[in-house]
């Protein structure tokens, strides 16, 4: 962590400003919402929501799904907004049999887990993803800010009833659904959980040294077959509102 990252966190919680990202609707609706003196401000097809909650101040950036808009909103979040953290949150597929939907995951670190290079096969050989090997970027692993991962896993803890784990977000455009696959991808990468923005998030962050953190809910267990339910998105920004004064 770089000083100009020690001095963001310190300022106090009135003076910060926050920057929450949620890639579709129902992932930043309810935060919008609630936020006093609303002010839209639209660049290309990314739309940006500044306002206050409780004196703090908020800019809620819908990223749109996907890793490449998720890279695309960040860094003109950064560049318009000059937020001291982004945290990018949603929901997410969890990647380990003892994860269920409902339980929340936060960050510390995250991968790009579609990021390969296979061996040749000729015409007619087929294709083989279990003996694909990752290439730089899979293995180019992405930090949070790690006191204010300490910071959001305290305040999440004495907050909600939800489970909460702290580990390694996968991050790539890919929905997983075959369980070989998604076992694969866990060996390989350790990873508790799969969304499709996360990396783009940390990518742009660590190279603009902006604070950031990822945090999600899991909405599906392809493991277990627990059904997709989106609307767990909400449950977590009724949770995360009620710790944004401790950050
Ligand atoms: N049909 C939906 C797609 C939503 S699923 C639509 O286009 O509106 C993809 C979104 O949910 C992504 O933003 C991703 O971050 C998240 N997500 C939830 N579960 C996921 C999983 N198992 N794999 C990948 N992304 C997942």
């Amino acid at each position: 962590m770089n000083t100009s990252n020690i001095s963001k966190l310190e300022k106090n919680s009135d003076s910060k400003i926050i920057l929450i990202q949620g890639a579709m609707d129902i992932e930043v609706q309810y935060i919008i919402d609630l936020l006093k003196d609303k002010k839209l401000i639209q660049i290309a097809e990314y739309e940006f929501y500044e306002g206050t909650i409780d004196n703090i101040k908020i800019v809620v950036s819908k990223t749109l799904v996907g890793t490449i808009n998720a890279t695309i909103a960040t860094s003109i979040g950064i560049e318009k907004f000059n937020p001291d953290i982004v945290i990018n949150q949603g929901i997410a597929g969890a990647h380990k049999e003892d994860l269920h939907v409902g339980d929340i995951v936060i960050g510390e670190k995250c991968c790009n887990i579609n990021s390969f290079k296979m061996p040749i096969k000729s015409k007619g050989e087929g294709s083989n993803p279990f003996e694909w090997e990752l290439n730089k970027r899979a293995k180019d692993i992405q930090q949070a800010n790690l006191k204010l991962v300490d910071l959001v896993e305290k305040s999440l803890i004495s907050n909600t009833k939800n489970k909460i784990y702290r580990g390694i977000l996968g991050s790539g455009d890919v929905f997983n659904r075959e369980y070989d696959r998604i076992s694969w991808i866990n060996n390989t990468f350790n990873n508790l959980s799969e969304d499709m923005e996360s990396i783009g998030t940390y990518s742009v962050c660590n190279k603009f040294k902006v604070p950031c953190i990822g945090i999600r809910i899991i909405s599906n267990n392809e493991l277990l077959l627990e059904d997709f339910d989106k609307e767990q998105a909400i449950e977590l920004q009724q949770t995360l509102i009620n710790i944004l004064n401790q950050l």
